[in-house]
């Protein structure tokens, strides 16, 4: 038996760090292939766009991670043949009997035209040192942080519909830009806008975060524009649909996410470019196909934690087709991020999108440190994620004590 993972994400490697468990002495095979030689762990990148951290402390190698217990190949996946079992890398065929597809999505930064010669962002490793720069040169006027709208397919009618791909960095540069600009006695200078597609900002989650984030931002003199849909970018400028502009010193994005064009040409996508799952995450069309993390239709928003609880249940149900033992890992989806806002943090856990009554914020030094933690462990522990014991830990405690930080907001 042949498992091929593509892309060592979140997802991925998830995947993979769940199948070295059981594999040794099951005749399974794995290979895992990424264009990248280091995993990145992305929500560290808007410190990075701040001088927090450097791109060397929140990157791993790789091929030292995977390369214990499986295959790392580092190279581009060219072509997919679903029909054939097999993947083109560069120059070479690999077959394989199941196939997990992790490779993110696509950020379509020409869709807002102006962007690569005048706009910001914090998604990349490119991008974000980039825009640290920008910050170090800022001069006063208004900072636009705000996304681009990700359509969602209609081949699975449970997922939620929400306007962005994910608004977490949105908010996070709005605060982190605040924090700076005080620290550097400018923000006096400036004005800092988040702009949402959304009639909502933030509508992954319920009343309870609004109204907090609200109160934070408030706080801190961070406006919010909904409906906008960001068209334009010039060097002092942006433009969106419903006709408005605005003076722009700085002009953020999150561009509109799709699947990877090589998965959309091997037809293993819906309307949207997103791959559509059953609830274990096996492809509708394909039995021996699973596919998690941001490239899922069913990952709504798309957060790294979402594509980690789909990365163990693809890796429990594995388990069970494989050895017929085991558990098939529960799939309780819920939006779980903590914003960096500096010397504070708001650690957000709602599942209100989906049809659940657990909506909380928690404002204080102690999501910072949390915050902290979890990307230091991420790396230190080349993506293996804190054992199931401690986040359940980590809810029943916010649950009962920390519940006194959350009426900070
Ligand atoms: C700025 C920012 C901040 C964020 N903050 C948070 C946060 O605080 N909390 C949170 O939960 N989530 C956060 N997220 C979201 C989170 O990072 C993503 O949801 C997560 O990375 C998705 O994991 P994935 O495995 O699906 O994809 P990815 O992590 O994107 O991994 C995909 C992998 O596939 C590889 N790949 C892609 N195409 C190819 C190809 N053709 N050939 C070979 N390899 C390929 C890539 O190199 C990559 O390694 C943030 C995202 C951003 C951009």
């Amino acid at each position: 038996m042949h498992i091929v993972i593509l892309g060592a994400g979140f997802g991925g490697i998830t995947v993979y760090h769940h199948l070295r468990e059981w594999i040794d002495g099951a005749h399974v095979k794995v290979t895992v292939i990424d264009e990248r030689e280091t995993f990145l762990v992305k929500p560290s990148l808007p410190e990075v766009a701040f001088g927090l951290k450097g791109i060397g402390h929140i990157t791993f190698s790789l091929r030292e991670t995977v390369g214990r217990s499986a295959d790392f190949i580092h190279s581009r996946i060219v072509r997919m043949d679903p029909d054939a079992r097999m993947i083109e890398v560069e120059g070479a065929q690999i077959f394989y009997d199941v196939l997990v597809i992790a490779l993110g999505a696509t950020k379509e930064w020409g869709q807002v035209s102006g962007f690569t010669r005048h706009g910001s962002s914090v998604c990349t490793e490119v991008l974000a040192p980039r825009l640290y720069e920008r910050i170090q040169n800022f001069e006063g006027g208004t900072i636009f942080v705000g996304s681009a709208p990700t359509p969602t397919g209609t081949r699975l009618p449970d997922v939620p519909v929400i306007e962005a791909a994910c608004e977490g960095p949105v908010g996070e540069v709005a605060f982190l830009a605040d924090h700076w600009l005080r620290k550097q006695g400018k923000r006096d200078d400036a004005k800092i806008v988040c702009y949402t597609p959304g009639s909502i900002f933030f509508d992954d989650v319920g009343d309870n975060v609004h109204k907090a984030f609200n109160q934070i931002a408030g706080d801190h003199q961070i406006e919010v524009m909904t409906n906008k849909v960001i068209r334009h970018i010039e060097s002092d400028r942006v433009s969106f649909a419903d006709g408005s502009s605005y003076e722009a010193a700085l002009t953020v994005l999150v561009p509109t996410y799709s699947g990877p064009q090589v998965v959309k040409e091997a037809g293993l996508t819906d309307e949207a470019g997103f791959v559509p799952t059953d609830e274990d995450f096996r492809h509708l069309d394909y039995d021996n196909i699973f596919a998690v993390g941001d490239i899922a239709t069913r990952a709504v928003p798309k957060l790294g934690h979402l594509a980690v609880l789909q990365a163990m249940r693809v890796a429990s149900v594995l388990k069970r087709d494989v050895t017929h033992h085991g558990v098939i890992a529960p799939y309780h989806p819920e939006v779980f991020c903590i914003m960096n806002m500096g010397a504070k943090a708001l650690l957000i856990r709602s599942n209100v999108l989906y049809g659940g009554d657990l909506d909380q914020a928690y404002y204080g030094g102690l999501s910072h440190t949390l915050k902290t933690l979890f990307d230091e462990y991420t790396v230190r522990f080349r993506g293996k994620m804190p054992p199931d014991v401690t986040q359940r830990l980590l809810n029943a405690y916010l649950d009962k004590v920390a519940v006194r930080e959350s009426s900070l907001v």
